[in-house]
């Protein structure tokens, strides 16, 4: 193949590509990456080199497995680590947790072979929180406000709230289970805590999901500090900042093309909510809500004398900085059908995707081993709604070693469109085997196309040629017919 040389401009894109989708690789790695996806381009290794470190990559390229380093200006990682909180295998025997490292992070590793149709696990959401638009079915006592369960009419079992009108439950397991999953956590009551009341319109008013989610992992760690078992606040604290992956939502949105035009608005969101999780779960003394919200506290405590919370507390769970990391890890991690999950949450993407999650209707009975491989279950009957517990099945067999994937967009959408959405909405550009896999194909038919193309031309300029010729040749009949006239 003739090879040319890429002008600056293009190598440092392409390489740029490379880096970002191959983080734990070397350098030489890396270079050899370049050649095997430009075949067509000839480019020294110190010319790679020098464009690597201009992308910011010449330090840190292969990086630590914990991945917890600070992330490469201009470049959106995660920062991430293995759950210390979560026994994987005692959820999902067949699987565990891997650390790629790099920005690739963390994922989910089959550890024994998987069949079509197997469920690999199932889980209920460590944080439950309905989508914005049933917000409308919870006050008509349509839905259970802790599994999402949505009735035709209100069930015999069901309870309300103690404290307010606006929640209701299947019965009382799903009320008593309410406060672990934070779904309707009391300090997020605006019977039992009035201050939650601002939190709650923002949420509807822009239907602003993430901050409904963010509200709700800080009111659980703000009760498991003032109530909770021994251990449980610094569970989940532990998993929120050392385990979950998060971006800082700023740095995130910063990153789009647009963000000049939204930059003032989305800030003064960003403040209005903080102002309203700070008012609702941390007043400051001379706040007219903290009164009744440490009479809130206390009166739950069962006579435990209540520590302030320290500096520390203060910055990593109330700071500003703080709530935009934590609207970037639910932005990253939210499950649309019904909230965060722990597990769920190590799963990883690709566009052609080894498992599928679904939330199916209670009742769904996992296939028994002898009826394994087996159709995927059919999708759910027209106003069935599933509930929020995630089943994980397999879509192919999956074999020891393989990572488990998910998709998080459809499907359905061109390559580039997809690469798009996911390096907007997630920071990072899919290199995953289909992606490869259409990009050579695509290079395939523009080369076939620039081919045929070239094939065409020739063809005329050929005909050009012979018509020319044929003129030519005329002419030349011509001129000795005139001298034979002549004659
Ligand atoms: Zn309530
Ligand atoms: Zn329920
Ligand atoms: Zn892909």
């Amino acid at each position: 193949m003739a090879t040319t040389s890429p002008s600056d401009d293009e190598l440092v894109a392409a390489v740029k590509v490379v880096r970002d989708a191959h983080p734990a690789l070397g350098i030489v790695k890396l270079w050899g990456q370049l050649k095997a996806d430009r075949p067509e381009w000839a480019v020294s290794e110190k010319r790679f080199r020098k464009a690597l470190s201009s992308v910011g990559g010449s330090d840190g390229v292969a990086s630590s497995s914990t991945a917890t380093a600070k992330p490469k200006k201009n470049e959106l990682v995660a920062l991430t680590g293995l759950d210390a909180t979560l026994d994987i295998t005692a959820v999902a025997p067949k699987v565990k947790a891997k650390m790629f490292g790099g920005t690739k992070g963390k994922g989910v590793v089959a550890k024994a072979k998987i069949q079509a149709g197997e469920v690999l696990w199932q889980e209920e959401p460590w944080i439950a929180c309905p989508d914005p638009g049933f917000k409308p079915h919870l006050a008509s006592r349509r839905l259970c406000a802790n599994c999402l369960t949505q009735w035709e009419s209100t069930p015999p079992m069901a309870v309300a709230c103690p404290s307010c009108a606006d929640a209701h439950f299947c019965n009382r397991l799903c009320l008593s289970r309410a406060r672990p999953h934070a779904s309707h956590h009391e300090l997020l009551c605006e019977g039992a805590n009035p201050a939650a009341r601002e939190i709650n319109s923002l949420v509807t008013a822009r239907e602003w999901r993430s901050l409904d989610v963010a509200a709700r992992i800080i009111a659980k760690w703000r009760g498991e500090r003032a109530w909770g078992e021994p251990g449980a606040a610094e569970a989940v604290e532990k998993r929120v900042w050392g385990g979950i992956a998060r971006v800082n939502m700023e740095t995130r949105e910063a990153e789009k093309a647009d963000w000049p035009t939204r930059k003032d608005f989305t800030t003064r969101q960003w403040q209005l909510g903080h102002a309203a999780i700070v008012a609702a779960l941390n007043p400051a003394p001379e706040a007219k809500t903290h009164k009744r919200f440490t009479q809130l506290l206390q009166s739950k405590a069962k006579g435990r004398k209540l520590a302030p919370l320290s500096p520390e507390e203060e910055a990593r769970w109330f700071s500003y900085e703080s709530f935009l990391e934590l609207l970037g890890l639910v932005n990253i991690n939210l499950e649309d059908s019904g909230g965060l999950y722990a597990v769920h949450a190590h799963l990883n993407h690709s566009c052609d995707p080894n498992v599928q999650v679904r939330n199916l209707p209670r009742g769904w009975v996992p296939p028994a081993e002898d009826k394994l491989p087996t159709e995927l279950p059919e999708r759910n009957p027209p106003g069935v709604r599933g509930t929020n517990k995630l089943t994980i099945l397999a879509r192919r067999t999956i074999h020891p070693g393989d990572e488990c994937t998910i998709s998080y967009v459809d499907l359905a959408f061109p390559r580039d469109v997809r690469r798009q959405a996911l390096r907007d909405g997630y920071g990072f550009w899919c290199e995953c085997v289909r992606c490869v896999r259409e990009r050579v194909e695509e290079e395939k038919e523009a080369a076939r196309k620039a081919t045929a193309r070239a094939a065409v031309a020739r063809a005329m300029a050929n005909h050009e040629e012979a018509k020319k010729n044929a003129v030519d040749e005329l002419a030349h009949k011509v001129d000795e017919l005139a001298v034979d006239d002549m004659l």
